[in-house]
């Protein structure tokens, strides 16, 4: 997929989005990595959320090439999840889709990526990096943790089965303020118990998903005939 040559693209429904680092506008970026395996309701309902609650500029959804915390057996291309997102964000401004991690290839680690974005942005620009409280729970685990938490705000989202608290170690290793930060940004949702696992069992099951995903992306799935053995 990368030639080596070309740049990582941010495709967004508003024109110019990064060309104007100056705009007040901007100032406030919401970071929304995944595997996006396919991308699914639960991912929409919590990013419109927080782009609300959290009075954010935009949220650009950032795919992983290959996921650094878990393993999965059927992982559709990159290119395709990158493809379902920027159908199911098509009529949102403001959202938008980069392929920064697909480009790079291989793994990549958040720490690397949030540097990326402030050389993207500016560094005065403020980053809130979003996830679930499944992957608070796994947060100890990755790369530079105390670094990133330097570097971003973390914006945890409530999620049936997993605790929203820090773990012990985790408070250790990034410490009280950024642990108050964080439990200041946190952000309370309508449980959605909707997951991309549950979703592609249905498919390989031939369950139907209406309602789990977007329309357009359930066609996306069908026409590209994705996560079924069949
Ligand atoms: P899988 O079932 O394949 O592990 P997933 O549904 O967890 O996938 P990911 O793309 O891995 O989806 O999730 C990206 C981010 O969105 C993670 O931080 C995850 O915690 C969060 N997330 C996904 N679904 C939900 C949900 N229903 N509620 C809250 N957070 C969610």
């Amino acid at each position: 997929m990368s030639n080596g040559n070309s740049k990582p693209s941010f495709s967004s429904n508003q024109s110019d989005v990064l060309t104007d680092n100056n705009n007040q506008c901007q100032k406030r970026i919401g970071i929304f990595g995944g595997t996006f395996n396919p991308i699914h309701m639960g991912h929409l309902i919590m990013a419109e959320e927080v782009f609300k609650q959290r009075h954010l500029s935009k949220i650009v959804f950032i795919p992983t090439y290959i996921p650094p915390h878990k393993h999965v057996n059927d992982l559709a291309e990159a290119h395709h999840r990158h493809q379902m997102i920027k159908a199911a964000i098509s009529d949102k401004s403001e959202f938008e889709v980069s392929d920064l991690e697909i480009m790079r290839e291989g793994k990549s680690y958040t720490i690397d990526t949030i540097q990326e974005i402030l050389n993207h942005y500016g560094k005065e620009s403020e980053i809130f990096l979003i996830m679930g409280a499944d992957s608070l729970n796994e947060l100890e685990l990755w790369k530079n943790i105390k670094k990133l938490s330097q570097l971003c705000h973390f914006v945890i989202v409530n999620r049936p089965g997993f605790k929203t608290e820090a773990s012990p170690r985790l408070v250790e290793i990034i410490g009280k303020v950024s642990l108050l930060d964080m439990e200041s940004l946190r952000i309370e949702i309508t449980p959605v118990d909707i997951s991309s696992t549950n979703i592609r069992k249905r498919l390989n099951g031939g369950v139907g998903i209406k309602d789990l995903v977007p329309e357009c992306v359930e066609a996306y799935i069908k026409e590209h005939g994705l996560y079924s053995s069949t």
